[in-house]
């Protein structure tokens, strides 16, 4: 197999989650790209729950890592419970982002 292939290692519920997911591989050492999310940004306000669900792709080398991180990240929010609550919202772009994120997904500024 091409050790340079995209492989779909994920599908996200939504983009934020995408791009939570994306930048935990990152600091984990494994580069993910998140796929499908760029349509949303493209056309502005279209209703969530629409069925192009962004995808989390990596290269075919580090896939078999990146699948086993996620499951390690999925049983880690699972257990945190993830309630609203534990959220901030972003003071520059208004986003909402996990309390485990020091960075806003959407635009990087420091919070929480
Ligand atoms: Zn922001």
């Amino acid at each position: 197999m091409d050790p340079l292939a995209l492989i779909d290692v994920y599908v996200a519920e939504n983009e934020q989650q995408a791009h939570i997911i994306r930048a935990w591989l990152a600091d984990a050492g494994v580069d993910c790209t998140v796929s499908g999310g760029a349509l949303q940004g493209a056309l502005g306000d279209i209703p969530v729950g629409i069925p192009t669900a962004p995808r989390l792709v990596a290269k075919a080398d580090s896939a078999d890592r990146a699948k086993e991180l996620i499951r390690l990240w999925e049983a880690t929010s699972t257990r945190a419970g993830a309630s609203p609550q534990d959220e901030w919202q972003c003071m520059d772009c208004g986003e909402l982002n996990a309390a485990s994120f020091e960075l806003c997904w959407n635009c990087y500024t420091a919070g929480g």
